[in-house]
C-alpha cells in the first residue's frame, strides 16, 4: 500500500469515528427547553420547578426558566428569546406580553417550534388569537360563544358546539378515568386505552378554535362531581402551521412539592414526557415504563422520577 493512499484510508476511518462520535453525542445531548412562569392564578412557584425536575430527570431535556415580573408590574422588558429551544413549555397565566415577545412566539410557532401547553395556560390571553388557535381549547377570562365552539366527544366523535354559554369550569378534584381515542399517535402507543389518573382538576366546557390534530385522550366529566355530564377531551395534539403543539389539562398543582398528587401521578408525567419529547423532534423514543397506570390502579412517583427496578441504583 502507498503512503498516500494509506493516509487517505487512516482519514475515511478518522472522518467515520468522529461522525459515529457526533451521532452518540446529538443523542444523547439534552432538548433545550424553556418553561415560561412567573404569573399564574396557580401556585407556580411550585409547577415549574416540578415541571423542570419531570423533564430533567428522563435525561432527554435540559431546562430553562423565563420569569415574568409579578401581575401589574411593567412587562415592557420581558423580552424572550425563543430561538435556542427545541421546546417551550407554557405555566403562565397573565398579563400581557410585550408585543415583541408575542411576535417571537408567533414567530417560533411558525417555523415549526414544539410547543406544551400545561393546565392554566389555556386560560391566558383570551383576546390573542394566535395564542388561542395554538392552545385550540381555552377556558375563563372572559371566554363565551365567541372564543369558538365547545368541543366534547360524543357517539364515537369529537363534536364542536357553537351553542352560547361561558367557557371553562370544573368540579371538584376527584380521580378519574382516561380514555385513548387514538392508540396509534407516537404519544399514545403502547400506553394503555384506559387508565385511572390521580386526583385532579377535569377542565370541563373549553371553548376555542377547537383545531385539534389528535384527540389522545377524553375523561367523563361526571355531574355527580359537579362536572358537564359530557365526555371531555383533555390531552391532545394541537393543528397549527409546522409549529407541533401538546396540550395536557391535567396536572392541577398542589400546596407543595411534597403534597402534589395530580403532578405525581405516573400517568400525568409519563403523558407530557412523551408529549414534549414528540413536540421538540416529532418522534417518541421512551418505552412505555413498568409503573404506568392501569384501569384499577393509580401509581405515583412522589419524587418525579421513574421508578428503578429493585437492585438498580
Ligand atoms: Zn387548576
Amino acid at each position: 500500500m502507498t503512503m498516500k493512499r494509506s493516509i487517505v484510508i487512516k482519514s475515511f476511518l478518522l472522518l467515520g469515528a468522529a461522525l459515529v462520535f457526533a451521532c452518540v453525542v446529538s443523542a444523547r445531548k439534552p432538548l433545550k427547553t424553556l418553561i415560561i412562569t412567573g404569573q399564574n392564578n396557580h401556585n407556580w412557584q411550585v409547577s415549574h420547578l416540578v415541571l423542570k425536575d419531570i423533564l430533567e430527570n428522563s435525561g432527554l431535556f435540559s431546562v430553562d426558566f423565563m420569569i415574568s415580573p409579578e401581575k401589574g408590574q411593567d412587562l415592557s422588558n420581558f423580552l424572550i428569546d425563543f430561538t435556542p429551544y427545541h421546546l417551550v413549555v407554557l405555566d403562565y397565566n397573565g398579563d400581557n406580553w410585550p408585543e415583541e415577545t408575542m411576535k417571537r412566539f408567533e414567530n417560533y410557532a411558525a417555523k415549526g417550534g414544539g410547543i406544551v401547553v400545561y393546565h392554566a395556560a389555556d386560560n391566558s390571553f383570551p383576546q390573542w388569537e394566535e395564542y388561542n388557535k395554538i392552545c385550540a381549547l381555552g377556558g375563563w377570562e372572559g371566554r363565551n360563544e365567541h372564543s369558538g365552539p365547545y368541543a366534547y366527544w360524543s357517539n364515537g366523535e369529537l363534536i364542536r358546539d357553537n351553542s352560547p354559554g361561558r367557557g371553562g369550569s370544573h368540579g371538584r378534584q376527584h380521580e378519574y378515568m382516561m380514555i385513548a381515542r387514538n392508540s396509534e399517535h407516537p404519544i399514545v402507543d403502547g400506553l394503555p386505552n384506559r387508565w385511572s389518573h390521580a386526583p385532579d382538576e377535569l377542565y370541563d366546557r373549553m371553548r376555542g378554535p377547537a383545531n385539534i390534530a389528535s384527540l389522545l385522550y377524553t375523561a367523563q366529566s361526571d355531574t355527580a362531581t359537579g362536572g358537564s355530564g359530557r365526555e371531555e377531551p383533555l390531552v391532545f395534539t394541537v393543528n397549527y402551521g409546522k409549529a407541533r403543539i401538546f396540550h395536557t389539562m391535567l396536572g392541577h398543582c398542589g400546596p407543595t412539592y411534597e403534597n402534589n398528587p395530580a403532578m405525581q401521578c405516573t400517568g400525568f408525567q409519563v403523558t407530557l414526557l412523551r408529549g414534549a419529547e414528540w413536540a421538540a423532534t416529532g418522534k417518541v423514543t421512551q418505552k412505555v415504563p413498568k409503573d404506568f397506570p392501569t384501569s384499577t390502579y393509580i401509581t405515583y412517583r412522589y419524587d418525579y422520577k421513574e421508578a428503578l427496578p429493585e437492585g438498580v441504583k
